[in-house]
C-alpha cells in the first residue's frame, strides 16, 4: 500500500498517518518530497482496516494498494511514466533519448571528439567511465577523477549531460559533483550501500541489470534507491548471461516491453554491452525502439581500434552518425505511439 499525502500536510498530520499504519501492523517507509510526502506501507498486516482508516482521513490525498514487493517503482502506483529532467532534457517524455560515448574516458582528445561528435549526430547525453569495473585487475581501471574533470570540460564544449558511472559508496558525492546521471554497472545492481547512497545522491540514476538477475531484482534495487528518496531512477536492460556464446550478452529484449508494463520509470537499451558485436549495434537499436524502449546507451569511439576497453562492440562516429540517420523512421512511429499512450493514460 502506498499512501500520498496532501500537499502541505503538516509533521502532526503524517504522523497521525503513521501511527494507524503502525497499530495495524506494518512498517512505514516515507519519502518526503518538497510539497509532498508520500508513505510506503510495508510488512504483514490487517490490509482492509489499515486501507479503510487512512483512507477516511482529511490530509490523505488518495491510498493504492500495491501488490507487488517492489510499491514506488510499481505501475499500480502510477499509471503514467516518469519523465526524468536531466540537463535540457527529458528522459521518459515525448522524446525518444539517445546517450552515447565510448566506453572509457581515456584522454582529453578522445572525449572531446567523441562529445562534439555524439552531439552533432543528435545524441543528447554523452556516457563514459571514469571508474571502470574490469573482470581483470590488469586492465586499464579508468582515469578517476581526472577522467570526470574532462566529462564536465566535454559538457562545457558541447552541452552535453553526462552519464557516468560510480563504483562504490564512498565515490558518490565526488561523481555526483561532475555527472548528470550516475551509473550504476551490471556488476553492482546488488550494490546495497551504493544503492541506498544513491538514494540521496540529488542526481538521477541509470541502473544497469545484473549478468544474472532477474527483472523482479532488477526492479528491487531500483525500488531500493526510491525508498532512499530518489525517485529518479532510469533502467537499463544490457544483455544476460545465458548458454550462447555467439554474442558477449543474450539481449532480453523482452524485458523492454515486460518491464513498461510492471514499471513507470524510464527504460533504455544498451545495444553495445547486450551484444558485444558492433556490426549488431544497429538492429538491435532499431528493436529497442520498436519494442518501445525510452531510448539507448550506445558506445561510440573515435578510433575503436585502439580503445582501452570494448573497442570490439564500439561504433566509430561514422558509423554512429550512420544509425542516428537510420534510426529515424523508426523514432517517428514511435513518437506517434507515444502519444497515442500517453492519451491513452490520461483518459
Ligand atoms: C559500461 O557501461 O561500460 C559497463 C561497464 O556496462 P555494464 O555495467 O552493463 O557491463
Ligand atoms: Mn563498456
Amino acid at each position: 500500500m502506498v499512501i500520498s499525502m496532501k500537499l502541505h500536510s503538516t509533521r502532526e498530520e503524517i504522523d497521525e498517518v503513521c501511527a494507524i499504519v503502525k497499530h495495524y501492523g506494518y512498517k512505514v517507509h516515507s519519502i518526503e518530497g518538497e510539497e509532498r510526502v508520500v508513505i510506503g506501507v510495508v510488512g504483514v498486516g490487517d490490509v482492509t482496516a489499515c486501507f479503510e482508516s487512512v483512507e477516511s482521513l482529511p490530509q490523505v490525498d488518495n491510498v493504492v494498494r500495491i501488490s507487488a514487493p517492489y510499491k514506488f517503482v510499481s505501475r499500480e502506483f502510477r499509471k503514467g511514466k516518469t519523465r526524468i529532467k536531466v540537463h535540457g532534457t527529458e528522459i521518459g517524455g515525448d522524446e525518444f533519448t539517445v546517450i552515447a560515448g565510448p566506453c572509457s574516458v581515456e584522454s582529453e582528445e578522445q572525449i572531446m571528439r567523441s562529445a562534439e561528435m555524439v552531439a552533432k549526430a543528435g545524441a543528447k547525453l554523452l556516457r563514459g567511465g571514469a571508474y571502470k569495473p574490469r573482470t581483470s585487475p590488469y586492465d586499464f581501471q579508468g582515469m578517476e577523477e581526472e577522467g570526470l574533470k574532462l566529462l564536465k570540460k566535454a559538457q562545457q564544449a558541447t552541452g552535453l549531460a553526462i552519464v557516468t558511472e560510480v563504483m562504490g559508496d564512498r565515490d558518490v558525492e565526488l561523481v555526483a559533483q561532475y555527472a548528470d546521471v550516475m551509473q550504476v554497472g551490471a556488476r553492482n545492481m546488488q550494490n546495497f550501500m551504493l544503492l541506498k547512497a544513491l538514494g540521496k545522491c540529488g542526481r538521477p540514476v541509470l541502473l544497469k541489470r545484473g549478468l544474472s538477475s532477474t527483472i523482479k531484482e532488477l526492479l528491487m534495487s531500483a525500488e531500493y534507491i526510491v525508498a532512499h528518496g530518489n525517485p529518479d531512477v532510469i533502467l537499463c536492460e544490457r544483455g544476460i548471461r545465458t548458454f550462447e556464446t555467439a554474442t558477449r550478452n543474450t539481449c532480453d529484449i523482452s524485458a523492454i516491453p515486460v518491464l513498461n508494463e510492471l514499471t513507470h520509470l524510464p527504460v533504455l537499451l544498451d545495444p553495445s554491452h547486450a551484444t558485444g558485436k558492433r556490426s549488431l549495434v544497429p538492429a538491435i537499436s532499431r528493436a529497442a525502439v520498436a519494442v518501445g524502449a525510452d531510448g539507448l546507451i550506445i558506445e561510440v569511439h573515435p578510433a575503436p581500434e585502439r580503445a582501452l576497453s570494448d573497442g570490439a562492440q564500439s561504433l566509430d562516429l561514422t558509423q554512429f552518425a550512420k544509425l542516428m540517420g537510420d534510426l529515424k523512421p523508426y523514432i517517428a512511429l514511435w513518437k506517434e505511439s507515444r502519444v497515442n499512450q500517453v492519451a491513452a493514460i490520461a483518459g
